[in-house]
């Protein structure tokens, strides 16, 4: 399915047209500090190209999506929270949570982790 071009608040962040606490960034992929953080680390990952959720990603972004979850794994070594435990998350659509519309992945740590999550 072709997705018409559409943009985000995440876009203006990849075009460096507002600021962003950049951790981590590749010729596919950049990862920068949530705003709104949940934990003491609090990452978001998300391809250069605007994919709206994981539920629109096609089959031949397989390669993109494994090296969206690599770079989370490399990032929370970075961050130090390997060894302690984190955790990654995509939220979806409306009953997902998902309030911005480029896929990102979470990667959450630094704390004790609650689940379920609410
Ligand atoms: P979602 O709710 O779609 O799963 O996650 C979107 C995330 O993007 C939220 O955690 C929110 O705090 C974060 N966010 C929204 N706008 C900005 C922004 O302008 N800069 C940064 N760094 N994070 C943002």
């Amino acid at each position: 399915m072709t997705e018409p071009e559409h943009d985000t608040i995440f876009g203006m962040i990849l075009r460096e047209e507002i600021p962003a606490d950049i951790v981590y960034e590749d010729e596919s992929c950049m990862a920068f500090r949530d705003i709104n953080p949940q934990a003491d680390v609090h990452v978001l990952v998300i391809p250069r190209t605007p994919i709206r959720s994981l539920a629109h990603a096609t089959r031949d972004q397989e390669v993109l999506l494994g090296h969206l979850l690599s770079v989370c794994a490399a990032v929370a070594v970075q961050e130090g929270i390997s060894d302690s435990g984190y955790r990654v998350v995509t939220n979806i659509g409306r009953d997902g949570g998902q309030s911005v519309e480029h896929l990102h992945f979470h990667v959450l740590g630094g704390r004790s982790l609650g689940w379920p999550p609410g």
